[in-house]
């Protein structure tokens, strides 16, 4: 039986729901040589079912890499077609410039809400909005011109600032503005800083634009995609047997389990030491933050209780690492996020579910730059344990780390 049929008979199966089928084309993808990036870029140039191939480029979506089979496969969805091009949409962050522009063109040519195409140009619009936005004006979607904020031009931001002064204190103006995260627009949202009422509204657009309130970058440069592979494979760790002491849930006293740790002294960040960040297994919701400080005696727990960690691993499936890809929007991706797309993000500067602040340093009392973001949804391995993303925060200086989590 061929790789298409396999994944054929999984996905055309009556008897499985969706996410079980979608368990088990990873499954299948993940037993073959190198992850089945090669099948599964050879069954999207051959399929013609828009559900096989949303399924099957799910998995190389998941697998860092690969750059020449998911171009190949590219443009073979997009010479098809049909709405099997809609499954494109997962390999933008790969494609080169000449693809990404034929498939604007396309678009283009029949633009059409909610199409295959729109899907394809809605990916290009948050990881290239440079190659959307001189078409800007013909495209009525407002995901899309939320992406088109990401470095945007400093006309675009001056107007925002001029319409905030007429507007009357509307705020949604500001973050916009924030959101384009230039030079120029952090610029113009520091010049507020004594016109605002709460001085926590001013903070906030600060860090969302890039700065913390304090100087210096709100977030560590430069920006990776994060992609969960095998123990080993990345000198960033994820999920593992426990050690040492961990924070506790205050209300089931259940252990905070270990998620990620950016390794220090590895480029591009060098971080004095290595910084680790915890997550509750549990239900209860207890908390949506978790402050630690690693020292040679041992971790600190900030605010709440601490025990000794778990043996076992419920968030991360096994004993894994993360590894890097360079982000292809390095400003930040503008359009706010949703859970659950295993978008993990290493650098560069948070896209929040839901904007907010950046927790504040215990020891120093600084607002602390963002490190990376580990988001739910599928591993090779399978599923992360936890609904939601986890937002995490270095504080170098003073080696605390503080986890938040959005659902
Ligand atoms: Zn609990
Ligand atoms: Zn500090």
């Amino acid at each position: 039986m061929s790789h298409l049929q396999t994944v054929e008979r999984i996905v055309f199966d009556a008897g499985r729901s969706v996410p079980e089928k979608a368990e088990a084309v990873i499954n299948f993808f993940t037993g073959l040589p190198g992850h089945g990036l090669s099948a599964a870029a050879e069954c999207l140039a051959t399929t013609q079912d828009e559900r096989v191939a949303s399924f099957v480029a799910t998995q190389l979506q998941m697998l860092p890499g690969g750059n020449a089979e998911k171009t190949r496969a590219a443009r073979s969805l997009r010479a098809r077609g049909t709405s099997v091009v809609r499954a494109a949409a997962r390999l933008v962050p790969w494609l080169p410039d000449d693809l990404l522009g034929e498939f604007v063109s396309d678009y283009l040519a029949a633009p059409e809400q909610r199409s295959a195409r729109s899907s394809v140009l809605f990916s290009i619009a948050l990881y290239r909005p440079d190659l959307v936005r001189p078409h800007a004006h013909l495209i009525e979607d407002d995901s899309i011109q939320r992406s088109l904020l990401s470095e945007a031009p400093d006309e675009l931001a001056d107007a925002f600032f001029q319409s905030w002064k007429e507007a009357d204190d509307d705020i949604d103006i500001l973050h916009a503005l924030s959101l384009i995260r230039t030079d120029h627009a952090a610029d113009l949202i520091r010049s507020l800083r004594d016109e605002l009422q709460e001085p926590e509204d001013w903070e906030a657009l600060m860090e969302l634009a890039g700065r913390l309130p304090e100087g210096g970058s709100s977030g560590y440069r430069p920006s990776f995609m994060g992609f969960v592979v095998d123990q080993g494979e990345s000198p960033h760790a994820m999920g593992g047997p426990g050690t040492g002491s961990v924070p506790l849930c205050p209300l089931c006293q259940t252990p905070a389990e270990h998620v990620l740790t950016v390794a220090a002294g590895v480029a591009p960040f060098r971080l004095s030491t290595d910084a680790e960040f915890f997550w509750y297994s549990c239900d209860c919701h207890a908390v949506d933050s978790t402050t630690i400080r690693s020292t040679d005696v041992g971790r600190h727990i900030y605010f709440g209780p601490q025990g000794p960690a778990a043996a076992e691993s419920h968030l991360i499936p096994g004993v894994r690492s993360m590894a890097l890809e360079p982000h292809p929007n390095q400003a930040g991706i503008s359009l706010e996020a949703i859970p659950g797309q295993f978008q993990h993000q290493v650098g560069g500067l948070p896209r929040w579910v839901e904007a907010d602040l950046h927790p504040v340093c215990p020891e120093c009392g600084k607002s602390m730059p963002f490190l990376a973001s580990v988001d739910s949804g599928h591993t090779p391995f399978g599923p992360i344990g936890f609904d939601g993303t986890l937002f995490c925060f270095w504080c170098d200086g003073c080696q605390v780390s503080s986890t938040k989590y959005q659902a």
